[in-house]
């Protein structure tokens, strides 16, 4: 049992109050770092003590570059003695960043995966098989010390190999398993080559996937594939790692844990807060970090909190699924695309298999986008008129979703290469 009951069903008057007090000391450990103590407007409200969290407001946000520009020492707040782990980001888009913890600050951390791993209904009867690489990556010891303080029996399985996690699955009686979502599609073409079906040749009820957007259509797509319930997980290595925010059994959103995290969400161009339930970035301040506290880090994802309560009685926000981060965005022909955009409208398509990337190039002074689209292997026959209709019918749908009639090359299951970790969807060859 990990249900923080008082915590987590909170009122927001109580809420904001714990808040106050955990930002004020948040603040005062902040300026202990060379980057923080720095900037005047903290060293300044750290004097007078804040009275609001309002007044939030009014302090600079903190970048990735800030980050990278401190490199390596810049933003921690304690003596290094003290500090008994780093981890980095996946460097997705660029040099990763790092982030110290402190004792206290991993129990904390664990504490709130495994309250997130306890919405999602996992208990301490289950059988959790982490499919997520372990090192600097969080995806691994993040939820390794969630899944054995709620009690589960864990497998700490690391990535790739997909023989020998299917056999773990089997040997074990696995019934949850943590991945990213592009690699489930892959995992279950293994099961399939094996002659094994994972709805009736294993015992998996569960599966949680984050790490990288993934569109609604992708989860219904693995549940499906599984027999399984899937909730997606969020976290960035600068606010943890995984459970930041989570999604209960109502899967409607992922919860936010405002006890440790002041949550913003803003208009990226004018930097003021979004009109409510609009869409922004996501900007986060943490609440109970000791050795690296980050006020007001600009997540440059872009969600948008979802409004009402959630019938599962938690009351900290929930914020809707990531529909991708600012620097995913790319413009063509003077239009704004995000890649989970075009996964929405593919993944609707029963023809469509597991795989798709988006090239744009410059043909003939015109910018195209080119999307390669998996085809499933019953669809993939020689009738040409077939596939033809078919890409056509896929370039109009595009259309209408984006505005830019995108052109559509149908490609055999397998024959895009996959990349190592996270998924890359779009290949920029443009002549700048
Ligand atoms: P990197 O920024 O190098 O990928 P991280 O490993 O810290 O480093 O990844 C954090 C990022 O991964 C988030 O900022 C977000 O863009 C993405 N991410 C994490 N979980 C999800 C999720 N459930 N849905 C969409 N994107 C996610
Ligand atoms: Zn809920």
């Amino acid at each position: 049992m990990y249900w923080e009951k008082e915590l987590e069903t909170i009122d927001r008057r109580a809420l904001e109050s714990l808040q106050l007090d955990r930002l004020n000391s948040s603040l005062r450990q902040a300026v202990k770092s060379p980057g923080y103590c720095r900037i005047p407007e903290i060293s300044k409200i750290v004097k007078s003590g804040m009275t609001s969290i309002a007044q939030l407001g009014e302090l600079p946000f903190t970048t990735k570059e800030d980050l990278r520009q401190g490199f390596p020492w810049g933003f921690l707040s304690m003596d290094k003695k003290n500090v008994v782990r780093l981890h980095s980001s996946s460097g997705t888009t660029g040099n990763p960043t790092v982030v110290y913890h402190n004792r206290e600050d991993l129990q904390s951390w664990a504490n709130l995966m495994a309250r997130s791993l306890f919405s999602a209904g996992i208990r301490d009867t289950d059988v959790f098989q982490n499919m997520s690489g372990y090192g600097l990556f969080t995806g691994g010891l993040g939820f390794q010390y969630g899944v054995e303080k709620l009690g589960c029996l864990s497998i700490p399985s690391g990535a790739g190999n997909s023989l020998r996690q299917i056999k773990l699955m089997r040997d074990f009686g696995t019934t949850v398993a943590h991945a990213i979502p592009s690699y489930l599609g892959r995992l279950f073409e293994v099961f399939k080559d094996e002659g094994l079906d994972p709805r009736q040749d294993t015992q998996l009820h569960t599966l949680v996937i984050g790490a990288e957007p993934h569109s609604e259509e992708h989860r219904r797509r693995i549940e499906e594939l599984f027999g399984v319930k899937a909730y997606n997980s969020f976290g960035l290595s600068e606010m943890n790692g995984p459970g930041v925010a989570f999604e209960c059994t109502e899967q409607n959103g992922l919860h936010v844990w405002e006890d440790a995290y002041v949550v913003e969400i803003i208009d990226p161009l004018t930097l003021q807060p979004v009109a409510a339930g609009e869409i922004g970035e996501l900007v986060m301040t943490t609440l109970d970090r000791q050795a690296m506290p980050l006020i007001r880090y600009r997540t440059r994802d872009l969600t948008r909190f979802i409004p009402g309560p959630c019938r599962c009685g938690r009351t900290h926000r929930r914020l809707d699924r990531i529909a991708g981060r600012s620097d995913d965005m790319f413009i063509i022909k003077g239009c704004n695309i995000f890649p989970m955009q075009i996964e929405g409208v593919l993944l609707k398509l029963p023809e469509v298999g597991d795989d798709y990337r988006i090239i744009i190039e410059t043909i003939a002074d015109q910018d195209e986008m080119l999307i390669e689209v998996e085809v499933k292997k019953q669809w993939f026959t020689g009738d040409l008129d077939f596939l033809a209709k078919l890409e056509n019918h896929i370039a109009r749908l595009i259309r209408d979703e984006v505005l830019v009639r995108p052109l559509i090359k149908l490609v055999e299951p397998g024959s895009i290469p996959k990349s190592e970790g996270k998924a890359v969807r779009v290949f920029d060859h443009r002549q700048r």
